[in-house]
């Protein structure tokens, strides 16, 4: 039995969990995040959305990011051979944050976590929860285990599951569907970027498309490492010879752009090779339970939505958690699942359409429609629940109905 009783029990501290739990303990709840690891430890998502912004600063963990001193991030670039296509955040259809940061994200989490500490959050490290236990009532009994294989147990009056691709709750409860996004991989390191080019070109964060389905990003952090990766179908990346650091190195040579500049690099860390990374659930939310982050859905990299989809339905799981304890009801469908399905369904939209090629030729497209780029600047910033911005609103069918006019003028 238990002796450890709180209201919520989290699970994982990264951005999604450190968000939830800094709203419930401003709020005077008793909670515990259990995490897996010891920090600072390594996770990908290394560029952030404006978006998330509003959510770290309204939790109280907008100062301490700031006191950091991680580059800065107000825009970012596409370019695909002589093509380039610039968006700056400050020049957008929607209200709001207009920059954000690009952060190796194990000191990023690494302040948020300790600024939780600092305020007395009872965050447990190097426990991981192996089971969960739910009365019909929805309250839990969950079984962590130490670095010893020892293990105790917490009891809660709710679980918000952020534990990222650890999936405890979807693995534990048979809630994981096939993702209906494309089969695609990611290969990725960080070098010190010792030929970083001076200004701008050496910061800004660029997405260089090799082909319509592969691309490489580049993400400068402002402790003069980089981050690189190529994304692409996986048998596409499968088919590169040898181990994970000559198939980097291969794939490289793809870039005119970045060749010169990365080649002949020393990789901080051996390629981490992810394969068919989206993720998907059958539900977000149960009786005791809501599921954020990476544990809920993952779609793809390219627009960097990870992190600000996190921190979007941690905050919003947070708020309806701390009045349904008030004992206000939530309508958890309404209120949670459809709003984040909303968000995801218009990234999904993007990512469908960039593999497609026609938000590709959307934004490559010359001569620029400022109107039109403004829009679309607004969902890459994150605010894809603006339903005044028609490429929010229309967005199933707006990108592809423009693509087509592209094509006509081509032809
Ligand atoms: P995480 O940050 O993964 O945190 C989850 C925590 O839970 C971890 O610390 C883990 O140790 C802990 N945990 C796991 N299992 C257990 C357990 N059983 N018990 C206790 N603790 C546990 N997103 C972006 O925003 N920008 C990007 O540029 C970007 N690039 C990406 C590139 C690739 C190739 C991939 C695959 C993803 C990328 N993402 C990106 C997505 C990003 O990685 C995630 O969306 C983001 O990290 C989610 O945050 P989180 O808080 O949900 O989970």
């Amino acid at each position: 039995m238990s002796d450890v009783h709180v209201d919520v029990l989290i699970i994982g501290a990264g951005p999604s969990g450190c968000v939830a739990a800094s709203y419930l303990h401003n709020k005077n709840l008793k909670i515990k995040v259990v995490e897996k690891n010891r920090f600072p430890r390594f996770v990908i998502g290394e560029s952030l959305l404006p978006r998330s912004m509003h959510h770290f600063e309204e939790v109280g963990l907008i100062d301490c990011l700031k006191e950091y001193g991680f580059e800065r991030k107000s825009g970012a670039r596409f370019i695909k051979g002589e093509d380039k296509c610039d968006f700056d955040f400050s020049n957008k259809h929607t209200d709001g944050w207009d920059w954000t940061w690009q952060v190796p994200r194990a000191d990023f989490d690494n302040v948020l976590a300790n600024e939780l500490i600092k305020r007395n959050v009872d965050i447990l490290f190097e426990h991981t929860v192996i089971d969960i236990i739910f009365s019909p009532d929805g309250t839990s009994e969950t079984i962590i285990e130490n670095t010893n294989k020892e293990t105790s147990s917490i009891k809660a009056k709710y679980i918000i599951d952020s534990s990222g691709f650890g999936r405890v709750i979807p693995r534990l409860l048979d809630l994981e569907k096939p993702s209906e996004a494309p089969n695609h991989s990611s290969i990725f390191t960080h070098v010190k970027d010792i030929k970083r080019p001076p200004g701008r070109e050496g910061t800004i964060i660029t997405f260089d498309v090799i082909d319509t389905q592969t691309w490489l990003w580049v993400i400068p952090f402002s402790n003069g490492v980089t981050s690189i990766g190529y994304v692409g179908p996986t048998e596409y990346l499968d088919s590169f010879k040898g181990d994970k650091t000559e198939k980097l190195t291969q794939l490289l040579k793809l870039s005119d752009h970045y060749y010169e500049r990365f080649r002949d690099l020393d990789f901080s860390f051996e390629p981490i090779h992810i394969k068919n990374y989206s993720k998907s659930v059958k539900q977000l939310y149960g009786k005791g339970y809501v599921l954020t982050g990476n544990s809920a859905e993952f779609l793809d990299p390219v627009f960097s939505s990870g992190v600000a989809f996190a921190t979007e339905s941690a905050l919003l799981a947070a708020k309806l958690i701390h009045r349904e304890l008030n004992n206000s009801p939530v309508d958890w469908e309404d209120e949670y699942s459809n709003h984040i399905k909303k968000g995801v369904n218009v990234f999904s939209t993007y990512v469908k359409e960039w593999y497609t090629g026609n938000l590709q030729d959307l934004f490559f497209h010359q001569p620029e429609n400022k109107e039109i780029k403004k829009q679309i600047c607004s969902v890459l910033a994150g605010y894809v629940w603006d339903e005044t911005n028609p490429f929010v609103k229309k967005h199933d069918k707006i990108i592809k109905n423009l693509a087509h006019l592209i094509r006509l003028e081509k032809a």
